[in-house]
């Protein structure tokens, strides 16, 4: 087969350095070019992406652009997409990995990070693995028991577990290969991201910065699972060495950014690299997008002084050692939870009518940043969303945002709502570049939140759940239905195209719900989104026409990948809710909390006959609130533990999202024991419902269980629409 180039721009040389590209065979191939079995087998499918026949990496390619050259499906087409096969998955959890093929074989993790293999044309199952992640877990999880994809390399690929163990998989027979626990069990770390390889190594992070820990990435090798170095992303807890290779630069610089007075050095701190790991084969270096500061509370990680590096950064490593190269910190003295985990692309891009190697990011916080790679130089930050209240803009010649005094809550000790909120501008969910438009294709949304100071939660630091020192009993909604109902209108998603030549939206797609699907975009002019409410849709990349909108019966969060078999372009991706939102969302999930959850792989091709099952029959659940009974000290008591323990799971006012049970309509409810049973002796632990036995005492119990009944009633009484439980 010809090789052929589609996109000078993809190259990663520029016309005048093509002499050093060619210095090898490997790295003369062109994007677009057909690879042979030992190219595929090695860097060189990651470094060009080939030609579309394999999707070889969660992100394509290295540059993480999700951007295909098939242009097989366009827009004369895409609108006879139907379905080639389905497969239906074993847990009802998020599904948030996006699909690897490589040689005609898909690759996918899933919830409690198991692992399946298909034949990709056909949908026959070739193996499964199940690392068999303990129950219990699950509670050390902000966000799910998710698991966002695996990494193709060699012979081998590689998943990260919940419980931290870095697994190596045979690729023909999914056996394992070699393990190794990446960090320390008894801590409240866990592992949702994929891992990354780069030179042999397996690169892999962790999160947990919620509950107290200090984050780090390490390089294993590849073939033995052994440490090759590890990179701290907060400072040692007596600022002392740690052998590892952020030693230099905190050493130096970022121990100085840290108060020798606060709760990290209890704490560790938090910044943990939980998906962002992206490699520069430019120039052979690693881009680490790193999370917020544990406490989230400023004024009681680090007493409100200093910009504690590297939270929220994006931190620039060399590939070989990990050793130090540049950050770009986005915000700085994090205190709104405003990660800068979120996926990083890199591209070139005319500066000042020259190429620049720059790197696309839309953190949490809203802006938009262009980033030279070469130095880390902010080029440029614009929103991408409208609202945004906690800054007004960036300083370029600075590089630090222009805060409104109001948002540091704890500075003001005044509550503050933010734009955005915790759960960001954009989240995980991957971005997408096209480079023949020029456009980046964001799963935006707006969901604000109000914060508040609350120094009393970390004086009673607990064993088990969030350590924010942010009071999320201070957010819970009121008894307003006028709260309720605005609470639902100002939580929304958009699909955003933004423009990093001009700094503005080209332009923009009104999701009703946030949490909406990431996005991938091919050379066919095509942008590929799923909803969460269930549809799952193409719109033509220049203009953001909407081109295809099929019923997918549930909810989607993942992105979609695409490849070619037998000279057939599919797409793949799969369904489910999942994540931080339906756990906490509560009322605000609006619309989406009567879509159906449903775990299924669905791949796509045109004039696809095949039918989803049926849908699941729609379940009218009981709603017979238990008398109300307890003091309003009880209620007020209940809802505090509420705010500190059960909302990050159980939504706001103990409003169901239909993804983790309605505790307003729990059998238990109604049963002091039974009741009990759950929340303090862990009769649910296999499904992640631990025993709170060790921070909540049986009156506390019997507080909660008031405080639910009374929620139970109240959203009964004065919301029985909006409010309604849903069955999952
Ligand atoms: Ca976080």
């Amino acid at each position: 087969m010809a090789k052929r180039v589609f996109s000078a721009a993809l190259l990663g040389c520029a016309a005048l350095a093509l002499a050093a590209c060619n210095a090898s065979k490997n790295e003369s191939l062109s994007a677009g070019a057909s690879l042979d079995d030992a190219e595929k087998a090695s860097e060189t499918l990651l470094k060009t992406g080939g030609n579309g026949d394999d999707w070889g990496a969660i992100g394509f390619s290295y540059d993480e652009q999700r951007f295909s050259p098939l242009k097989d499906i366009d827009a004369s087409n895409v609108g006879q997409l139907g379905i080639a096969w389905t497969a239906d998955l074993d847990d009802a959890r998020g599904q948030e990995a996006t699909p690897v093929v490589v040689d005609g074989v898909m690759y996918v993790s899933h919830a409690w990070s198991k692992v399946s293999a298909w034949d990709a044309a056909t949908g026959k199952l070739l193996w499964k693995f199940d690392p068999k992640v303990p129950g219990e877990r699950a509670v050390h999880a902000c966000c799910d028991v998710v698991n966002r994809g695996v990494a193709v390399w060699g012979d081998k690929l590689f998943v990260g577990a919940l419980d931290g163990r870095l697994i190596a998989l045979d690729k023909k027979t999914g056996t394992e290969v070699w393990s190794t626990q990446t960090f320390d069990a008894e801590r409240p770390y866990t592992i949702t991201g994929a891992p990354r390889v780069v030179k042999d190594m397996v690169l892999i992070g962790n999160g947990g910065a919620e509950f107290g820990v200090r984050g780090y990435v390490t390089a294993y090798d590849a073939d033995t699972g052994k440490e090759r170095w590890r990179f701290y992303t907060a400072p040692n807890p007596n600022k002392e060495k740690d052998g590892a290779a952020s030693d230099d630069i905190f050493a130096s610089k970022a121990n100085a950014t840290w108060s020798d007075k606060g709760e990290w050095q209890t704490s560790g701190g938090g910044g943990t690299v939980w998906d962002a790991i992206v490699y520069d084969k430019d120039l052979d270096q690693i881009y680490l997008g790193v999370g917020n500061g544990n406490p989230w509370n400023h004024g009681t990680r680090s007493n409100g002084q200093g910009d504690n590096w590297f939270l929220s950064s994006v931190v620039a490593l060399d590939a070989s050692t990990g050793a130090y190269k540049w950050h770009y910190q986005e915000t700085p003295a994090e205190t709104w939870d405003y990660t800068a985990t979120q996926p990083i692309i890199l591209a070139e891009q005319q500066v000042d009518g020259k190429p620049v190697k720059v790197l696309y990011h839309a953190p949490k916080n809203g802006f938009f940043f262009t980033i030279d790679r070469a130095t880390g130089r902010l080029i440029d930050a614009k929103p991408f969303v409208d609202g945004i209240n906690w800054a007004t803009g960036y300083d370029l010649k600075t590089g630090r945002p222009i805060e409104n005094p109001e948002a540091r809550f704890y500075k003001t000790g005044k509550p503050f709502i933010a734009i955005p909120g915790a759960l960001g501008a954009h989240n995980w969910h991957p971005m997408s570049f096209n480079p023949a438009t020029g456009l980046v294709y964001i799963p935006a949304q707006q969901i604000p939140q109000a914060y508040l100071n609350d120094m009393t939660e970390l004086d009673k630091r607990k064993i088990v759940g969030f350590n924010v020192g942010t009071s999320l009993t201070g957010t819970l909604l009121p008894d307003d239905k006028a709260a309720f109902r605005a609470a639902v209108a100002a939580t929304t998603g958009r699909l955003v195209a933004f423009d990093p030549r001009t700094g503005k939206v080209a332009w923009s797609v009104a999701h009703p719900a946030a949490w909406n699907g990431g996005t991938m975009t091919t050379a066919g002019n095509l942008v590929f989104q799923g909803t969460s409410t269930g549809r799952f849709r193409a719109y033509a990349a220049d203009t953001g026409k909407q081109l295809l909108d099929l019923d997918m019966q549930s909810g989607i969060v993942s992105a979609p990948s695409t490849f070619r078999v037998g000279g057939v372009q599919y797409v793949a991706f799969m369904t489910s809710k999942g994540g931080a939102f339906p756990l906490v969302a509560g009322v605000a999930g609006g619309v989406t909390r009567k879509v159906p959850n449903i775990p299924r792989l669905v791949v796509l091709k045109i004039g696809g006959t095949a039918k989803l099952p049926a849908p699941p029959a729609s379940t009218t659940l009981a709603w017979n609130p238990p008398p109300q009974f307890g003091t309003a000290a009880q209620v007020a008591a209940g809802k505090a533990h509420f705010g500190r323990y059960c909302i990050v799971c159980h939504g706001d006012s103990a409003i169901g999202n239909g993804f983790t049970p309605d505790l307003r309509v729990s059998g238990t409810l109604a049963n002091a024991d039974a009741w009990k049973g759950v929340v303090l002796d862990g009769m649910l632990k296999d499904r992640g419902m631990v025993s709170f036995a060790k921070v909540l005492t049986p009156a506390d119990a019997e507080a909660l269980r008031a405080y639910v009944i009374d929620r139970s009633n109240w959203t009964k009484a004065n919301l029985p629409d909006a409010a309604a439980p849903v069955g999952r």
